[in-house]
């Protein structure tokens, strides 16, 4: 637990790992190293999150498991102030942080960590860039090839181009005016 406003001067500095951590979701996080330091600030708190982690989801086209390497970097200003959580940037040095509301106290570091990942974690990630997903008839794997299914659109460009090819040989018709 971090006590916003009984911190040393120079700062607080935890470390921690984490070995799993689930997510919302069928979504978890494995192997967190993680950092936090913790600065007071002019009655506000200068806060710092940084960790890696390995997220374990599912593509989000073909459900495919998927691990992807997540690196987090994350700085802001915690505060008890609600007019400056609502302006909700501020300026530190040359830096603008963003502002967070923290009307409490203490502040649960392994808490902060897990919003800080949350955050970061892959909102549609994907196996490759060019999945093909699921059939949605039959849910067959279109990256494994193509399934039986009659596919949904195949009626309709065809039949844009008859009445297309139709229009066309019309005007060709046509007698000269
Ligand atoms: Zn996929
Ligand atoms: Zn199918």
């Amino acid at each position: 637990m971090i006590h916003l406003y009984k911190l040393p001067q120079e700062g607080l500095r935890l470390n921690g790992t984490t070995e799993q951590l689930a997510l919302e979701g069928d979504v978890s996080l494995r192997d967190l190293t993680w950092s936090v330091f913790a600065l007071a600030s002019d009655g506000d708190v200068f806060l710092e999150v940084k960790g890696q982690a390995v997220w374990q989801g599912a593509c989000s086209r073909c459900l495919a498991h998927l691990d992807r390497p997540l690196t987090v970097e994350s700085q802001f200003l915690g505060s008890k102030d609600a007019e400056l959580v609502a302006r909700g940037c501020h300026t530190l040095g040359s830096q603008d942080l963003d502002v967070v509301f923290l009307p409490e106290d203490t502040l649960d570091e392994a808490e902060l960590v897990r919003e800080q990942f949350e955050l970061q974690a892959p909102m549609h990630p994907l196996c490759a860039e060019n999945c093909q997903g699921l059939c949605p008839t039959c849910g067959k794997n279109w990256n494994k090839g193509p399934c039986h299914c009659q596919p949904e659109t195949s009626t309709t460009p065809s039949a844009l181009n008859q009445a297309l090819a139709k229009a066309l040989a019309g005007i060709k018709l046509d007698p000269q005016s």
